[in-house]
C-alpha cells in the first residue's frame, strides 16, 4: 500500500473532503467504513456519484480486499437509492485507473456509477466535457443523501434478520 498513515499527500480532493468537517458543503453522500460516497462537482449526468476509498491509492490492484468488498456494495447501495429516488433507466459503473484510461484525478482512485435515461448522451462521448444537468446538486444531494442512508439500513437490518434465522434453507415457502 502506497499510502501511510499521516501522510496524506496536500491537495488531494479525494483526501481533504473526508478531513473536513462538513459533509454538505464538501458533497459527501454517506460514510462507510473504507470508503465515502461524494456526488461528483462536475457530474456526466444528474446523480454521478463517485464511491471513494479514504486511503490514498492510485492503483485497483492496492485495494484490500475489505476495501474492494465495501466499495462495490456501496456502488450497489447508490443503485438502489437511484432507482428509488431519480428512477434512471440505465446505469454507467466504471473506473478510469491511470491517465491513459482517462482519469480525472488519477493519483486517487475512484468508482464512478452515473444514472441513465434514454436519449441523454452517450456515456464516453460526455467524458471530458462538463455537462448543463437538469437537477441543480444541491437538489440531487438532498434526495440522493437521504435514500442512501435508509437504503443502507434497511439493508443492514436484513441482513441481521438473515443472521437470526438459523438454517436459510429451513425457511419454508408457504
Ligand atoms: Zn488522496
Amino acid at each position: 500500500m502506497k499510502y501511510v498513515a499521516g501522510e496524506r499527500p496536500e491537495g488531494c480532493v479525494f483526501c481533504l473532503a473526508p478531513d473536513a468537517d462538513d459533509d454538505e458543503a464538501n458533497l459527501i453522500a454517506f460514510r462507510g467504513t473504507h470508503n465515502y460516497v461524494i456526488l461528483n462537482a462536475y457530474p456526466y449526468n444528474s446523480g454521478h456519484v463517485l464511491v471513494v476509498p479514504y486511503d490514498h491509492l492510485s492503483d485497483v490492484t492496492d485495494l484490500s480486499e475489505p476495501q474492494a468488498c465495501e466499495m462495490f456494495w456501496l456502488a450497489r447501495m447508490c443503485v438502489k437509492a437511484m432507482q428509488r429516488c431519480m428512477r434512471p433507466e440505465g446505469v454507467n459503473i466504471g473506473m478510469n485507473v491511470g491517465h491513459a484510461a482517462g482519469a480525472g484525478i488519477e493519483d486517487h482512485i475512484h468508482l464512478h456509477i452515473v444514472p441513465r435515461w434514454s436519449g441523454d448522451t452517450n456515456f464516453m462521448s460526455t467524458i471530458g466535457e462538463t455537462r448543463v444537468v437538469p437537477q441543480s446538486l444541491d437538489e440531487c444531494s438532498r434526495n440522493l443523501a437521504p435514500a442512501l442512508a435508509s437504503v443502507i439500513e434497511a439493508e443492514k437490518a436484513s441482513r441481521t434478520g438473515n443472521e437470526a434465522t438459523s438454517d436459510p434453507h429451513s425457511v419454508s415457502e408457504a
